[in-house]
């Protein structure tokens, strides 16, 4: 079982608490109606699916109901941090080379 550091509530909390709701940092196109089929399908459908490193949406439903992003390693499941919508995340290493987790408040996870 995954515990997951909510970054609206502070607290380290169960994953049954949480729901996935996939890719975080989608952006939407500025003018859906300049876009191609392919294009629009892209955004709708398409999502990366790495071994290593991830940004992952998440929504706190059994708690505070705010979404917020987080950082996992798919491979193996470690949550190396989250953080609000609209912070950036400070693993970006798409290469994969895992770093030492610590949540906001300093706890390893
Ligand atoms: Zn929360």
């Amino acid at each position: 079982m995954l515990h997951i550091f909510c970054p609206h509530c502070f607290e380290l909390r169960s994953e049954e608490e949480f729901h996935a709701s996939g890719q975080a940092h989608i952006p939407r196109p500025l003018d859906p109606n300049a876009c191609t089929d392919e294009e629009w399908g892209d955004y709708m459908f398409f999502r990366d699916n790495p071994r290593g490193l991830h940004h992952e949406l998440w929504d706190h439903v059994a708690g505070c109901r705010q979404y917020f992003n987080v950082t996992r390693d798919t491979v193996t499941y470690e949550i190396l941090e989250s953080y609000k919508i609209g912070e950036k995340p400070q693993f970006t290493d798409k290469a994969g080379t895992a770093k030492t987790a610590t949540t906001a408040l300093g706890e390893k996870v």
